[in-house]
């Protein structure tokens, strides 16, 4: 890997090609508009990081092994716009797992010097960018076992943007 090009980087839950499919057939029944997302990248924005340099990534993965926190799952059952007009899927309930995970990252890395966005956390997976109104459905509740999560890199590439993993972390065993 180049060592001076800075990397696009943040820890995410990458949603399982089986439940990407099952929401990417749903959102498409639906006719959400906008750009959807494609269903490869569904994901969970954990910790945004933005550009790094690349001698960071073996910090990041330091900082990631020393976590302890258990597999959970999540459902996600609502439909939401957030931000600037991204369709989303959010849990109506954010397991108290998902918090210690993203509280154990965003301290982590706020020790490690990495600056986060201030805005809170917030749960969802972006089903389709740019779309105009949503439509008045309740969606059925996407079960979503949690048992790793990732460092990722983004890219933008002639086809759209392009994720990467660049290491994963399994999540404890409950009562282990
Ligand atoms: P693109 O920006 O090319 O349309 P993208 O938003 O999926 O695609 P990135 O901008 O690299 O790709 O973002 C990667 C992930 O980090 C996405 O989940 C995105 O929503 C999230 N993200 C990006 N910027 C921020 C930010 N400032 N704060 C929190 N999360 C962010
Ligand atoms: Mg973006």
């Amino acid at each position: 890997m180049q060592t001076d090009k800075p990397l696009r980087l943040f820890f995410a839950l990458s949603c399982p090609s089986d439940l990407a499919s099952a929401i990417c057939n749903w959102r498409d029944s639906h006719a959400l508009g906008g750009r959807p997302v494609a269903q490869t990248n569904l994901h969970m924005t954990l910790a945004f990081l933005g550009n790094q340099p690349a001698t960071a990534v073996d910090g990041l993965k330091q900082l990631a092994n020393s976590l302890r926190v258990d597999a959970f799952l999540l459902q996600l059952d609502q439909l939401q716009m957030i931000g600037k007009n991204f369709a989303c899927l959010v849990p109506s309930q954010s397991p108290s797992p998902l918090n210690q995970l993203v509280e154990q990252l965003h301290a982590g890395l706020s020790t490690h010097g990495v600056m986060l966005d201030a805005r809170p956390f917030l749960p969802h997976v972006t089903l389709s960018r740019q779309v105009h109104a949503l439509p008045d459905i309740q969606p059925p509740a996407f079960h979503w076992p949690l048992h790793r999560f990732g460092l990722y890199r983004s890219e933008n590439t002639s086809s759209g943007v392009h994720y990467s993993e660049l290491a994963s972390w399994p999540l404890a065993a409950p009562g282990h």
